[in-house]
């Protein structure tokens, strides 16, 4: 058997459409730019994601989570640098119009070239803001501006005091938020790897002045487990410390986790060290201040910051390249080709399908009624269309772990086939211990 692995995004976004993970927004009218809606297994799938980063971070000890609104007041992008430094520098073609950023084309860059046309007639670059606004109350007036957040992290930091005197948390502890940020950016694309609306899983973790070198490895070490926990491939995984010119206004040290995508080694989350930054600014705009007291030492100080950032998005895109897989095996009878998404099974959609051998009354209604009773603990599909192994192929190519066969014998021994993904072992399991077994074989991962 020859197992080939992805080599082109258009493969997954095809997949993906064919079977109901990611659509484009807004299809019927032409699809709107680097815009994308998650289908209905996408939307289950995305929500696993999410449910993974969370409990990794708010079930630890020292974290806890917050939901912040995505409209903040205006001067939280003044303090946090936004409204002056957030910005791509942009080049206008004067005879072909294609407008372009100038730090990263290489045309630009080496021969002062359009890179659609060729043409040299080109525009000085300018600064363009990658905030999008809107105003705020009914009348549209420049003094009613406001941001749709480019980034989570704000909501945490001026969060920071009324979180760590609700919960009585001492320093080092960290926030943790999982929420939409939107970027009105100029290169998007490669599918769902940059959009302009995207979801981002924060965590600012605030520790003493002088610790936070230490924290800044620990967090660089928890983050990388996390992604191997989770069953992405250690040799396409690798980290890219930022050099002096890479390094962020507010960052004191940065490294960013790559993901192998099919386009290339690209950044997949953000470890940073923000140092006081941001906690300062907030402190100097808002007059508020914003110092934590270690009563233990009769201490004051503003805590430095070791920030993670992943968005949730371009991690769906890692899991779904990682997971991709065809088998090729070849025999007298031809060439066949198993397509899998070999994903862990508590990020695969669908935990377990549950396929009736038969469409006869007497196994379709068993199976339904074992549906509904798995349905309590996991998310089930039902699917009696087709051959068994047709079926069994459908949902390899979801992801799905499990695959329950009921057959004629299930109306005798009361028990069921169960179907394994990857080995495609199959070993039969009595119907009342079945969403135990399910249970007990998740844990295992
Ligand atoms: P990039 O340069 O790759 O767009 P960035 O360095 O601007 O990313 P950060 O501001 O550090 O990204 O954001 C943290 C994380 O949020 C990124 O590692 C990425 O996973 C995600 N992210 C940022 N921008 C986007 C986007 N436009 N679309 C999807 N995910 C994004």
């Amino acid at each position: 058997m020859i197992t080939k692995t992805i080599e082109d995004l258009s493969t997954l976004v095809s997949l993906s459409k064919r079977r109901g993970f990611v659509f484009q927004s807004s299809e019927v009218y032409g699809g709107l730019g680097s815009c994308w809606d998650y289908g209905p297994l996408g939307s289950l799938m995305k929500a696993n994601v999410k449910r993974a980063w969370w409990k990794a971070m708010t079930r630890r000890a020292d974290i806890v989570g917050i939901d912040a609104a995505i409209l903040m007041h205006p001067t939280v992008w003044k303090a946090s640098g936004h409204v002056d430094g957030f910005s791509d520098p942009l080049v206008d073609c004067k005879d072909c119009k294609t407008r372009f950023r100038s730090d990263n084309t290489e045309s630009y860059l080496k021969h002062q070239k359009c890179p659609n046309c060729g043409s040299k007639n080109l525009s000085e670059p300018r600064q363009f803001n990658l905030m999008f606004k809107t105003t705020m109350g009914p009348v549209e007036d420049s003094s009613n501006v406001i941001y749709l957040r480019p980034e989570t992290a704000q909501g945490i930091f001026v969060n920071f005091v009324n979180c760590q005197q609700s919960s009585r948390y001492k320093v080092p502890f960290g926030i943790a938020q999982i929420g939409k940020s939107f970027r009105n950016e100029i290169t998007p694309g490669n599918f769902i790897f940059r959009t302009r609306e995207f979801e981002q899983m924060e965590m600012q973790y605030f520790v003493k002045p002088g610790t936070d070198a230490q924290f800044f490895e620990e967090w660089k070490e928890t983050r990388w487990n996390f992604y191997l926990k989770y069953g992405i491939k250690k040799e396409n995984l690798q980290f890219h410390p930022h050099g002096p010119t890479e390094l962020a206004h507010y960052a004191k040290a940065a490294v960013d986790v790559q993901y192998k995508f099919p386009m290339g080694f690209s950044e997949l989350e953000g470890i940073h060290n923000r140092g006081d930054f941001d906690l300062t600014q907030h402190s100097k705009f808002s007059g508020k201040s914003l110092e934590y007291f270690d009563e233990a030492n009769k201490e004051k100080y503003i805590p430095y910051v070791i920030e993670t950032a992943v968005g949730c998005d371009r991690l769906f895109l890692a899991f779904m390249c990682d997971a991709y897989r065809e088998e090729v095996t070849t025999s007298e009878k031809g060439e066949d080709t198993r397509l899998v998404l070999g994903l862990h099974p508590q990020i695969a959609p669908i935990k377990v399908a549950i396929l009736p051998l038969s469409k006869k009354d007497e196994l379709t209604s068993v199976a339904e009624k074992l549906r509904n009773e798995l349905a309590e603990d996991f998310d089930v599909i039902y699917d009696e269309s087709a051959s068994i192994g047709k079926r069994y192929r459908r949902q390899d190519e979801i992801g799905t772990p499990f695959c329950v066969t009921v057959d004629f014998d299930t109306l005798n021994d009361q028990a069921v086939t169960v179907r394994h993904r990857d080995k495609m072992t199959q070993e039969r399991i009595g119907c009342t211990q079945l969403s135990s077994y399910i249970s007990e074989q998740l844990k295992r991962f």
